[in-house]
């Protein structure tokens, strides 16, 4: 076995501890598209800014209920002892305002935060969230994203008073790349309801380097050390499918890369077999390992005073549209 703090350990015990695995999660407020915590509050201070989506509290409405702190199924709303009022993560809306992206993923040592614009049919949201069935639930909510470069789509953006940079944003958006064009990020627990707008790609085992060296069918994510059940019961509400095939895309391309790499030849068959083109591995490498700043967050920058309707949204100016 190799690893003396092993030796003389009954052999199946060994294997137990060969199958532990960990990974990070880090979670943060969903900014959910039918947010529960605004849903939960009785006196209307969480409220989803129409401009771009993110969820506040509201600290002047704040009666300290705490009924968003148990209605957010991830947890994510704090309650604050000292001001009594609630508290959440804000997206840093500031920097978002101002075109730079969120603290955390600028800081973020393995750049593995991507941020974007998503266009959605806000109609939909409620026909979304109320799929039966929970496998559904995923590709139920990435119906409801728009295709940004759908002629017809940016025809009703701009009826709609959309400022040009937002539909722009979003035609360059990475996060509809990885979740709508490339399929590989999903949202975490769909079966909340909420409509979760953080999406997450799934870890490959660390044992990947192992099945490649191997003759098994570096292929099948079934056989890698984190389980692919486990996996979806995360990220798709138990479909493994949806898992298993962004898992075999991303083994595909180190496959892809590496034969270019090293052996000096593509090899596209191994695409081939995952619905994937030589283009697409290209993109999803630039994006996924060597993208620049302004590619991996898509932040549009716009005069609000000159392009939003102040009166419509309920911005941090603490007026809503029944002016209350
Ligand atoms: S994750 Fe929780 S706090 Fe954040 S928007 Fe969704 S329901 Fe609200
Ligand atoms: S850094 Fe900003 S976006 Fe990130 S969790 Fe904190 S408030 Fe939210």
């Amino acid at each position: 076995m190799g690893d003396v703090n092993f030796n003389n350990l009954d052999y199946q015990i060994y294997l137990q501890f060969k199958k532990v695995f960990m990974f990070y999660l880090p979670r943060l407020c969903e900014h959910c598209l039918n947010p529960a915590c605004v849903a939960s509050c009785p006196s209307g201070a969480l409220y989803k800014r129409e401009e771009d989506g993110i969820v506040l509290v509201d600290q002047e409405r704040c009666r300290g209920w705490r009924y968003c702190v148990s209605g957010c199924p991830y947890k994510k709303v704090y309650f604050n002892w000292e001001t009594g009022r609630s508290e959440k993560c804000i997206f840093c809306y500031p920097r978002i305002e101002a075109g730079m992206t969120s603290l955390c993923s600028e800081t973020c040592v393995g750049k593995i935060r991507y941020v974007g614009v998503i266009l959605y049919d806000a109609d939909q949201i409620a026909t979304a969230a109320s799929i039966k069935e929970e496998h559904e639930l995923y590709p139920g909510q990435t119906g409801i994203f728009l295709n940004p470069k759908d002629p017809a789509v940016v025809a009703e953006a701009i009826s709609q008073g959309m400022p040009q940079s937002y539909i722009e944003a979003a035609q360059h958006s990475p996060v509809y790349k990885l979740t709508v064009d490339w399929q590989l990020a999903f949202p975490l627990h769909p079966e909340f309801r909420t409509l979760p707008m953080v999406w997450y790609i799934p870890p490959l085992s660390p044992l990947v380097q192992f099945f490649e060296e191997s003759d098994d069918d570096i292929h099948d994510p079934e056989v890698m050390r984190i389980p692919l059940t486990y996996l979806a019961n995360l990220l798709t509400a138990g479909d493994k499918e949806p898992v298993r095939m962004a898992l075999r895309r991303l083994m595909a391309l180190r496959s892809y890369m590496r034969s270019k790499r090293l052996k000096g030849k593509a090899d596209a068959d191994v695409l081939e077999k995952v619905g994937m083109t030589e283009e697409m591995a290209e993109g999803i490498y630039r994006l996924l390992a060597i993208a620049k700043y302004k590619d991996r967050f898509v932040i549009p920058t716009v005069k609000k005073e000159e392009e939003i309707d102040l009166y419509r949204g309920q911005g941090a100016a603490g007026f809503n549209s029944h002016g209350a």
